[in-house]
């Protein structure tokens, strides 16, 4: 059994954790613990890959916004491809929505990166919706489709440039606080650390009471998608992404075929989730009532855990009551998008800095992310 002590441990080699440790890995020794054989398998590797400056809570499209920059100019050899690609999102509302769509309209950064439409405009956008279905939308021509997988990659090989292990098959069994700091315990062996960061998603509660440490009460949610064939003899490859003003459902143009969610939010335990046929046939409903396309066949199906915090920010800080034990969970819908920005900051809060200038420039308060807020 081996025993290695380092300056921080990072549970869970999802998107969250791969980001922050190798932000950390630049001038601190970092130990990387995944449970699974590879990293990215749980939601990270099941997302529908969209980077919106407009989806989400407040505090949300600030960490958005603030990590466009580097999803656009990553640093040089982080990835093979573009990071970002055009695509472009579609707020939809029916004549029974509009109300709805006004009021979302309405914030100040929400107006600003979008464009107003008429019902005719956004059949034009998206040719697929019906006219006797969409009223009014809004378009956010700047929204992109993002390469997640060559984010995770790209973060993961600066750690291990920068001197980071990462252990996978090493689910953490046990922690325990000492005066000299924690002692992790996996089947691969034991790692000990002053600072522990908690990046664990879905089972991010479930490691705080591992740890004995008050859970913030974040709640997994099960999220659908399938593919399906798009409309014979029309290319929807450079359409924007519809998504329901009310988050019913929403599509995408995906490799040659379109991208499916019914938008649940099914309360879940922690878990490797699979798609419920029920979620399904909700999808296909939805979309043959919004679209004048049929489905006839689902090519690919699949269920990710988003994971929220009550009031749907994500968690991000130490632990007050328990001394090295730092959250970074609770990144719901968000996740992929708000990564770069998030690792930043939490790798300045764990050297006991301030939050980096240009997230706090784009309004983020560290009070609606703390921990604590729950207490
Ligand atoms: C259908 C769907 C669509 C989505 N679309 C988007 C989108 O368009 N844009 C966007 O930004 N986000 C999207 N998301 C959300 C995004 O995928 C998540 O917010 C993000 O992946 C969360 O990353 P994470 O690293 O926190 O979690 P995960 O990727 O789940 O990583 C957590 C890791 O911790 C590991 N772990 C847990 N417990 C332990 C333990 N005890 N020991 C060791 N390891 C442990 C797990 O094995 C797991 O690998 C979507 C999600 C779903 C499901």
């Amino acid at each position: 059994m081996s025993q290695i002590t380092c300056d921080v441990i990072v549970v869970g080699a999802g998107i969250a954790g791969a980001s922050v440790a190798a932000e950390l890995a630049t001038d601190r020794k970092v130990v990387l613990l995944e449970r699974e054989s590879q990293p990215g398998y749980h939601t990270t590797g099941r997302s529908a890959a969209l980077f919106s400056e407009i989806y989400g809570s407040a505090a949300i499209r600030a960490l958005s916004r603030a990590s466009r920059a580097f999803l656009t100019n990553p640093p040089t050899g982080f990835a093979q491809a573009p990071l970002l690609a055009p695509r472009g999102s579609l707020f939809i509302a029916r004549e029974d929505q509009l109300s709805q769509l006004e009021a979302f309209a309405q914030s100040p950064d929400i107006a600003g990166a979008t464009q107003p439409v008429f019902a005719e405009q956004a059949i034009r956008l998206s040719p697929i919706l019906r006219a006797d279905y969409v009223a009014a939308a809004v378009f956010e021509p700047d929204a992109a489709d993002m390469d997640v997988h060559g984010l995770l990659m790209g973060y993961l090989r600066l750690f291990r440039a920068a001197g980071g292990a990462l252990h996978t098959e090493s689910e953490v069994l046990g922690a325990a606080a000492s005066p000299q700091g924690w002692r992790i315990e996996t089947r691969q062996g034991q790692f000990s650390a002053p600072i522990v960061v908690n990046a664990a998603g879905a089972w991010a509660d479930e490691l705080a009471c591992l740890a004995g440490v008050t859970a913030v009460g974040v709640e997994p949610r099960r999220r659908t998608a399938i593919t399906i064939d798009g409309p014979a003899g029309l290319d929807l490859s450079e359409t924007p992404m519809p998504i329901d003003i009310d988050e019913q459902f929403y599509f995408k143009p995906e490799s040659g075929r379109v991208l499916l969610s019914p938008a649940d939010e099914t309360p879940s335990e922690a878990c490797d989730v699979q798609p419920d046929e029920w979620d399904i046939a909700v999808a296909v409903d939805r979309l043959e009532a919004a679209t004048t396309l049929q489905v006839r066949r689902v090519h690919a199906k699949w269920a990710g855990l988003r994971t929220f915090a009550p009031d749907k920010n994500p968690v991000v800080g130490f632990q007050a009551q328990a001394p090295g034990f730092f959250w970074l969970a609770g990144q719901g819908g968000y996740g992929i998008q708000t990564a770069p920005a998030m690792a930043r900051l939490a790798a300045a809060l764990i050297r006991g800095q301030t939050a980096p200038q240009d997230i706090q420039d784009e309004g983020l308060a560290l009070a609606e992310i703390a921990p604590d807020r729950f207490a």
